[in-house]
C-alpha cells in the first residue's frame, strides 16, 4: 500500500482542493481527513452513507463531586491552569481551561474532585464502495496528534487499497508530524508569498527530519511569479522536485463552493492537476 500525503505550512493554500482533485481523478478506493481541527474534504468528497462513529478520549478532565465539596478553594489555588473558581462555596471546573494535570484531585483534603475521560472529538469511518476515515476534535481540546494517528490507523486497518491519499494537515505542528509518519512521499503545496514560501520552507525542513520523500508544487503560481522563481530556486538548491505548478483559476472557487473537486471541471486548474497526478505517481512508483 502506497500512502500519498498532501500537506501545507499553513491552511487556506489549497491542500484539500489537491487532495479532492487526485482522489477523484483516481477514483480513489481509500483516503482520509487528517485535518481534524476543521476537517472539509467530505465536502467535496461525495460522500453519502452514514459512516460509523466512535468517540475519541482526550486528555482527562476534572469534574467536582458537588455533595462532597465544601469550597475550601484548595484546588483553585494549586491549579496551574487557573481552571477552578470558587462560585457559591463550591468548586467549579472551566473544561476549556483544565489539562487534565489530576494536581486538584491530589489535593482535595475529601475526595470531592474525580478525573474523567473526556470525549474530546468524534471519528468517523465510511465504508461504502470506498474508505474514507476523518475525524473532529471538539472545541478547545487538544493533543490532535493523537487523533490523527487514530485516523490513519483506522484507515490503513479498513482498507486494502494499493494507494491511499491523506489530506494532512496544516502547521508543523504535532498533528502534522502524526500525519507524515509512516507515508512514502509528502506532496506540500506552496503558496507564492513571503508566508507561503517560508511555510514551505519549514515544513520541508519538519518531513527532512522524518526522513521522509518530499516534493513540492505551486498553487496560484501566477499571482506572484517573483515569489515562485524564489520557491524554484529553494527547491532546486535542495534537490526537492517540483511536481507543478497551478494556475490561478477563477472556476475553482465557485467548483469548490458547489461541492465539486476540480477533476470534474473543464479548466486550466484541473488540467494541471491531471498532468502533476501522473508526476506524483511516477515518484511514489520509486518509493
Ligand atoms: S479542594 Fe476539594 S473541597 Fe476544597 S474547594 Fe476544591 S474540590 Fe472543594
Ligand atoms: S486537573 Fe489540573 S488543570 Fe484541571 S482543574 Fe485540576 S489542577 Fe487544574
Amino acid at each position: 500500500m502506497k500512502k500519498l500525503l498532501i500537506l501545507s505550512g499553513k491552511g487556506g493554500t489549497g491542500k484539500t482542493t489537491v487532495a479532492a482533485a487526485f482522489i477523484d481523478f483516481l477514483s480513489a478506493r481509500a483516503f482520509a481527513d487528517c485535518d481534524v481541527d476543521a476537517p472539509n474534504l467530505h465536502i467535496v468528497a461525495g460522500l453519502m452513507s452514514e459512516p460509523e462513529r466512535k468517540d475519541y478520549h482526550g486528555l482527562q478532565k476534572a469534574y467536582i463531586v458537588s455533595e462532597k465539596c465544601f469550597g475550601c478553594g484548595l484546588c483553585a489555588d494549586k491549579c496551574r491552569f487557573d481552571a477552578i473558581q470558587i462560585l457559591d462555596g463550591k468548586a467549579e471546573v472551566d473544561e476549556y481551561a483544565c489539562e487534565g494535570c489530576a494536581v486538584c484531585s491530589f489535593v482535595c483534603p475529601n475526595d470531592a474532585v474525580v478525573m474523567k475521560d473526556d470525549v474530546a472529538g468524534e471519528q468517523a469511518l465510511f465504508r461504502e464502495g470506498r474508505v474514507f476515515s476523518t475525524a473532529k476534535l471538539k472545541m478547545g481540546r487538544g493533543n490532535s496528534g493523537k487523533l490523527v494517528t487514530e485516523v490513519k490507523n483506522a484507515l490503513f486497518k479498513a482498507s486494502e487499497a494499493d494507494l491511499v491519499i491523506i489530506d494532512g494537515s496544516p502547521g508543523i505542528g504535532c498533528p502534522v508530524i502524526a500525519s507524515v509518519t509512516g507515508v512514502d512521499l509528502v506532496l506540500i503545496v506552496a503558496e507564492p508569498s513571503v508566508s507561503g514560501i517560508h511555510d514551505m520552507e519549514r515544513i520541508l525542513k519538519t518531513a527532512g527530519i522524518l526522513g521522509v520523500k518530499t516534493a513540492v508544487c505551486v498553487n496560484k503560481y501566477d499571482v506572484c511569479p517573483e515569489s515562485t522563481e524564489k520557491i524554484k530556486g529553494y527547491c532546486a538548491e535542495n534537490s526537492i522536485l517540483i511536481v507543478g505548478k497551478i494556475p490561478y483559476d477563477k472556476q475553482a472557487p465557485k467548483a469548490i463552493n458547489a461541492g465539486h473537486s476540480l477533476a470534474s471541471v473543464e479548466c486550466p486548474a484541473g488540467t494541471e492537476l491531471k498532468a502533476m497526478l501522473a508526476n506524483v505517481l511516477e515518484l511514489l512508483e520509486e518509493c
